[in-house]
């Protein structure tokens, strides 16, 4: 028992161990041995071995030589951007969209189609595997190549299972087993998580939030969500519910919520609450620019 625990702790820290020089090449690549020890602490033999797997599975090569300090010009490694990809894909209330990108989160291939909140969630997710085949199709890459799909949904939903619960703003979703439906069309690893959370890495990946470990995240877009970001780690609290603030009362004679509640902030604040709100102004004879634009669209 004790042999095992140790036999897997080792496994945890060779793993973590390679991510952390992965990143590095990744984030400051062509970068050489020396300048890797010097930033990871690691032993030279430790860094030899990890650049030789990372070899093996070509996910780095060889990218030039460095500044001599003294002796022969060190081999400087970079990451191969173009070996492996990844699929991203939105389902979002008034459209569902996706992307392909390269290791280095550059995007190969994007795709999106205009969709109905009210649908039932079977044609919403042949939206999705029409946009999949699209991205994957235009980019040209082998499927050997791609190494999994993320999802990116609207809560609730149950990150263990994969299943989509009930989002109030998409009324024809009834736990719903995306995660599942997924990868047994593409046999590929599939993750799926919350709007709010996948937007919140986004920034701290790649925006305002680069760099920081505790991070508060709040879409404002056609619903209202919030991510918690702790110790570079989301803090997904009860039902994976953390950071949710769009069903907060704000007014309890406001008006009803999608979520069957009344006057929560999402109901008096999102996108979807400020359209709704416009529009019965309008009918009521206010007298606005939009007015036109309401019965164009009404039009539609
Ligand atoms: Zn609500």
């Amino acid at each position: 028992m004790e042999s095992n625990r140790s036999a897997s702790n080792a496994d945890h820290m060779k793993q973590m161990n390679r991510s952390v020089v992965l990143s590095l090449i990744r984030n400051e690549g062509p970068i050489s041995k020396a300048d890797i020890a010097e930033k990871t602490k690691l032993t030279f033999a430790t860094i030899s071995n990890i650049i030789q797997k990372l070899f093996q599975s070509n996910l780095i090569s060889e990218q030039g030589h460095g500044e001599s300090k003294g002796g022969r010009k060190p081999v400087l490694y970079g990451l191969n951007a173009n070996a492996y990809y990844a699929v991203g894909v939105e389902v979002g209330v008034s459209q569902v969209s996706a992307v392909l990108t390269n290791l280095q989160a550059t995007v190969v291939a994007e795709e999106k189609v205009p969709t109905d909140a009210s649908l039932e969630s079977t044609s919403i997710v042949g939206q999705m595997f029409a946009v999949i085949d699209t991205v994957i199709e235009t980019a040209g890459v082998t499927k050997e190549s791609i190494l999994g799909i993320g999802i990116s949904a609207p809560g609730p939903l149950d990150i263990e299972s994969g299943v989509i619960l009930q989002p109030p703003n998409l009324t024809g979703w009834r736990h719903v087993p995306l995660r599942d439906m997924v990868s047994e069309r593409y046999r590929l690893p599939v993750h799926l998580e919350k709007d709010a959370n996948a937007a919140a890495l986004g920034e701290m990946w790649f925006g305002a939030a680069k760099g920081k470990e505790n991070v508060i995240f709040i879409l404002a877009d056609e619903g209202i969500g919030g991510s918690v970001i702790y110790q570079g780690r989301f803090y997904r609290g009860f039902n994976n519910g953390g950071g949710d603030l769009g069903h907060g009362t704000i007014d309890i004679d406001g008006p009803l919520c999608n979520c069957g509640n009344y006057g929560c902030l999402e109901a008096l604040s999102s996108g979807l609450a400020v359209v709704r709100r416009v529009k019965e102004e309008v009918r009521r004879g206010v007298s606005s620019q939009l007015s036109v634009l309401i019965e164009e669209d009404e039009k539609n």
